[in-house]
């Protein structure tokens, strides 16, 4: 029986050996067949383009050709230009700047699915501009909904220098309700508003540290200060865009992305949990209308009462939709919506919220220790990559206390986690994240908010906030991020003008000579350094042979500007996966057409997501 049936296995062998050289020689004759029908050569050529590839093998190049959402070639013209096939698409950059696609890898733009609801004051330059756009968009708001501005903006900022009055507010937007959101710290709201969201009544939500200011009969005039989960709440009691109005917001919101040479986001949690912001992702992915490669990190809130949020997030991804970290959920772009694991807050108990106007939130130690010897442990057993929302060294210290202890028994093993924020981070504890195989993201929050840092604390501590130059200096996984659309604004050009210039928007020095960065260290820090926390360090960030395509060919030389034009770059022509998602000026005509913009009302339309636009 025994050698009847080695016999019989022996055959099988044999047939599977037959069977497999048979299919072999079927597929190689098939991929022959293909490869005589179709002409070698390019897809997309870029000539004449004054390239930066952040690749030390070749640092500059002046084309690069394209196949099937790739770079394979990057060289001169006369090089590249022999790739051409009669069906190559070739673009004249005409000696434009073009730098690898921008990566913002802490963004959350699926916590903005009222977007199209929003008047945008991003790179306004006057507070008197400001204040018209509310008025003309109080004209065109219909009865039951809001005129409403929600971060992305700062007082220094405007000419003027100061945040609005209410009585300029209340003028602005007579017979709507009305709120203006300073980052996640304060909110103006008019008479309507407070009313309608019960202020001075148990229907406002009681949450701690929110104050009121008052008047002198001690009546509330309009003007909250809060954290994060207030501002969070208050948008829950406001008109909420239709489920079309919420696709739509995202493919608007990635327009004005990709017209300042985003590329990729990390989209880093919000209100809507995983999996339901997703399937307003899915709907875009289907048809291939995705115009950014996104990655999510993903946060559960929970129902508003106290809950284990790494618990919840377990449940998510193990019951409620199952999904592995890496789990790409669009069919066919590369990272087009992929799982990477939880953030960026894991826990609401120990949530440091960057409100610079307010002396540092420090969290007690112990309860820091207990939250990562718990919950933080459930990640790493798992294996599923987390970031960490931390924003002072305070907190950071005993994070990384309890970090250290857990990896003695749990070992991280190449885990890949980070900090996010980070900004008053000290050389030893950079040195800690650097040994346990972490990153950190940086947010260009004080391009906006240094001048209230500066009030709250001092202009010296201003000056090495973040300690860039230690941080890049440390070879640490590091990115420089906007933490858009509230926090600050989600134009990477301010981010990067600050970083070099060490300017605040308000023209102020904010940080200190020693610690700014050169343009190309700027620039690497939202490109080949962002790709890390997108796992996708061998395939993006850089142009070269191999990589994704994605790339901007930008308005004016970024290298070669004054620096205080910075600020105002953007993008005439941008390439995501090996097609035109944004073109302006000369190339407009390539720029893919949008759907029309829901609600007909939005201030999108009439404004642009960013000054300058319209
Ligand atoms: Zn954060």
């Amino acid at each position: 029986m025994t050698a009847i049936h080695k016999n019989h296995s022996n055959e099988d062998k044999i047939i599977r050996k037959i069977f497999i050289a048979f299919v072999t020689s079927l597929s190689f004759s098939a991929v022959q067949a293909q490869t005589t029908q179709e002409q070698p050569g390019a897809d997309l050529i870029i000539l004449n383009a004054k390239i930066f590839t952040g690749n030390r093998a070749q640092p500059e190049a002046s084309a690069l050709a394209i196949k099937e959402g790739r770079i394979y070639s990057v060289g001169s013209d006369v090089d590249i230009l022999d790739l051409k096939n009669f069906k190559t698409q070739v673009i004249d950059a005409r000696s434009r700047r073009l730098i690898p696609g921008i990566i913002d890898a802490h963004t959350h733009v699926l916590n903005d699915m009222a977007y199209n609801y929003n008047v945008r004051w991003d790179g306004v330059p006057t507070l008197r501009r400001a204040l018209t756009m509310l008025s003309e968009q109080a004209a065109r708001t219909p009865e039951g909904q809001w005129v409403k501005v929600i971060g992305g903006w700062s007082p220094s900022q405007f000419e003027e220098n100061r945040f609005p009055t209410l009585a300029e507010l209340h003028e602005a937007v007579p017979d709507r309700p009305m709120i203006v959101q300073y980052a996640y710290n304060r909110a103006f709201l008019n008479k309507q508003a407070m009313e309608a969201l019960g202020v001075g009544t148990d229907r406002f939500p009681k949450l701690p540290d929110t104050e009121f200011e008052k008047d002198s009969r001690g009546n509330p005039t309009g003007v909250v200060h809060g954290y994060t989960w207030l501002f969070l709440a208050l948008e829950t009691m406001v008109p909420q865009p239709t489920l079309d109005e919420q696709v739509s917001s995202i493919v608007y919101s990635i327009h004005g992305l990709n017209r300042v040479g985003v590329t990729s986001i990390i989209d880093n949690g919000g209100r809507w949990p995983y999996p339901e912001a997703q399937a307003r992702v899915d709907v875009l992915a289907r048809d291939n209308r995705l115009n950014v490669r996104m990655p999510f990190v993903d946060l559960q809130l929970g129902d508003g009462g106290p809950a284990n949020m790494v618990d919840l997030e377990l449940k998510a991804i193990t019951k409620t939709a199952p999904i592995s970290p890496g789990q790409n959920l669009h069919p066919t772009l590369a990272h087009g919506h992929e799982y990477r694991g939880a953030g960026e807050v894991l826990s609401g108990e120990v949530h440091d919220h960057e409100n610079f106007d307010r002396p540092a939130v420090i969290i007690a130690p112990e309860k820091m220790r207990r939250f990562v010897e718990q919950d933080v442990m459930k990640l790493i057993q798992r294996r599923i990559p987390f970031r960490m929302h931390a924003s002072y060294d305070e907190n950071i210290s005993p994070f990384l206390d309890a970090l250290e202890k857990v990896n003695e028994t749990t070992p991280l093993d190449g885990l890949k986690w980070s900090l996010e924020h980070a900004e008053t981070i000290s050389p030893e504890n950079i040195d800690r994240v650097k040994k346990l195989g972490g990153g950190i993201a940086l947010d260009a929050k004080m391009a906006l908010h240094a001048d209230g840092f500066i009030k709250t604390y001092s202009r010296e501590k201003a000056l090495e906030t973040p300690r860039l130059r230690t941080l890049v200096d440390s070879g640490i996984p590091l990115a420089m991020t906007t933490d858009a659309f509230r926090a600050a604004t989600f134009n990477p050009w301010v981010g990067i003008s600050w970083m070099v210039t060490g300017k605040s928007v308000s023209g102020s020095e904010v940080l200190a000579e020693n610690n700014r960065l050169s343009r190309a260290e700027a620039l690497k820090l939202f490109t080949s350094g962002a790709a890390w926390f997108m796992n996708a360090e061998a395939e993006l960030g850089v142009i070269a042979p191999g990589n994704l395509a994605d790339f901007a060919v930008l308005d004016r030389d970024y290298f070669a500007v004054p620096e205080d034009q910075i600020s105002s770059i953007s993008s005439v022509l941008t390439i995501m996966d090996g097609k035109v998602v944004f073109g302006a000026q000369d190339y407009s005509a390539l720029s893919p057409k949008l759907p029309e913009i829901l609600p007909a009302w939005s201030p999108v339309k009439y404004f642009g997501s960013y000054h300058g636009e319209k």
